[in-house]
């Protein structure tokens, strides 16, 4: 199913582009929650991390490779970052349409909120 990603990947509306290769896109996310927030995505439409097949490895390899290669161009490899991938309702996915979140630029604190 065809999302708003696949609109950015097509530029068929704009973004803040900053990486595109023909398996991945990168693009800074529009709400921000850090300095550098950016998203790379597959250019295939994968929805989830569940649908994710044997055939896509080395594609999912090239999606943290070029998360590294951004992290060093914009600065924040040496303080460190966090790559992020949703799954689904409890993970909090909004867009169904695989995509990593490359968080960094400040402390980011724990990973997730502690429960009382
Ligand atoms: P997730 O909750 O992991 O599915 O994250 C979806 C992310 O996509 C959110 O952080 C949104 O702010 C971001 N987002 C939604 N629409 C756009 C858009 N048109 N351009 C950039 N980022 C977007």
């Amino acid at each position: 199913m065809a999302t708003i990603f696949s609109k950015i990947i097509n530029k068929e509306i704009p973004s803040d582009m900053v990486y595109q290769d023909d398996q991945v896109t990168a693009f800074r996310d529009i709400q921000p929650q850090a300095p550098v927030h950016i998203l790379i995505v597959p250019n295939k439409e994968i929805p989830t991390v569940n649908d994710i097949k044997e055939e896509d490895k080395l594609l999912i390899g090239h999606m943290v490779l070029v998360a590294q290669k951004i992290a060093a161009e914009q600065g924040v490899a040496e303080n460190g970052y966090r790559l992020l991938i949703n799954c689904n309702k409890d993970g909090g996915q909004e867009v169904f349409h695989l995509h990593m979140h490359l968080f960094g630029g400040r402390p980011l604190g724990p990973m997730l909120m502690r429960q009382k």
